[in-house]
């Protein structure tokens, strides 16, 4: 079958929407209609990365689409399920980490849009192993970026081990931080969000957060005004948003680092005094990703889209990297 694909011809090359060859389901892989997919950072990131595994490779790790046919030994999918296709296409299975769920550490997985061809495509043929089963009545627009930044947000919650009543700063409101500020109102935290824009603090405010500090002194303002943050998780890549996020956090507090970047200078004797722990976070579990695929359902979980057609990938990551989306730039088939 000839379907239309948002391809990576290369390294460094230009992203094309063209026609592709898309043959049968081998084992253990299913076609996807696909019904929307986002546009993350990530497929920018890869698209400027020096050797790719995988060439030309279809695009898109946030796919909602829905199975049209199984390949042999295919179990835990049929035909008619609606399927989230993630970043993290498959894993060995075998492995420590394989065996503990938490295949996302695998070292032999295979990633959409990277080393498997992703979602940016009518039709997908993908691994069946990792894919999540999506509630029918979630839209798909809105469960897109579920895939990815809402499911990254929520596991770094998960990884600040919060309880009840407790506060949590975010520093970065941008699609994670506005997703982890949602979760956080409903585990009944206490959202505190810091931002270099004074716009987004104010639509942080109108969600329900607790508080909130324009990024370029906030730490100090956090831990004086606010208490300080029992954890405080970043998205954003910047150094200066991790000295910050550091500067907030309450004694035995938790640091937890998403956004990738350079990183800063740890004051270690401080970070000892304080027994602070630092907790790097990548996406989450399958269950974590389950969790948010019901709780969207059942209690409107979202952030602000831009709908777009496929035609307009290229442009759309060329507008990504020049920072001239504002919300998360969904595909819809
Ligand atoms: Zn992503
Ligand atoms: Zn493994």
């Amino acid at each position: 079958m000839i379907t239309t694909a948002a391809q990576l011809t290369g390294p460094q090359q230009a992203v094309l929407v063209q026609p592709t060859e898309t043959g049968s389901p081998g084992p253990g892989e299913v076609l996807v209609r696909m019904q929307a997919c986002g546009i993350c950072h990530s497929d920018v990131f890869v698209s400027s990365l020096p050797q790719l595994p995988l060439v030309p490779v279809t695009l898109g790790h946030e796919g909602i689409g829905v199975v049209v046919e199984a390949g042999p030994g295919v179990e835990n999918v049929r035909a008619g399920d609606r399927v989230g296709i993630t970043y993290f296409a498959s894993s060995c299975g075998e492995c420590e980490y394989c065996k503990s769920g938490r295949e996302r550490l695998c070292p032999k997985q295979r990633n959409s849009g990277y080393s498997a061809h992703g979602a940016l495509t009518n039709y997908a043929v993908v691994s069946a192993q990792q894919l999540i089963k999506v509630p029918l009545g979630l839209d798909a627009v809105k469960a897109a970026p579920l895939c990815c930044a809402g499911w990254t947000a929520y596991g770094a919650l998960q990884n600040a081990a919060l309880q009840e009543g407790q506060t949590v700063a975010i520093f970065g409101f941008g699609g994670l931080g506005n997703y982890a500020l949602q979760f956080a109102l409903r585990r009944k935290l206490r959202p505190i969000v810091s931002d270099v824009s004074e716009e987004k603090l104010e639509s942080a405010r109108a969600l329900g957060a607790t508080a909130t500090f324009l990024a370029e002194d906030s730490g100090k303002r956090i831990a004086k005004e606010a208490g300080g943050a029992h954890a405080a998780i970043v998205f954003t890549g910047s150094g200066a948003a991790i000295e910050q996020a550091f500067r907030s956090l309450k004694r035995a507090g938790t640091l937890v680092l998403v956004g990738l970047g350079a990183g800063f200078a740890l004051p270690v004797t401080e970070a000892i005094q304080k027994a602070i722990r630092i907790q790097a976070s990548y996406l989450g579990t399958r269950q974590d990703l389950e969790t948010v695929f019901r709780l969207a359902s059942e209690d409107s979980i979202e952030i602000p889209t831009d709908v777009r057609r496929l035609e307009e990938v290229p442009a759309t990551l060329q507008q990504l990297k020049a920072g001239k989306i504002q919300g998360r730039a969904v595909v819809t088939f």
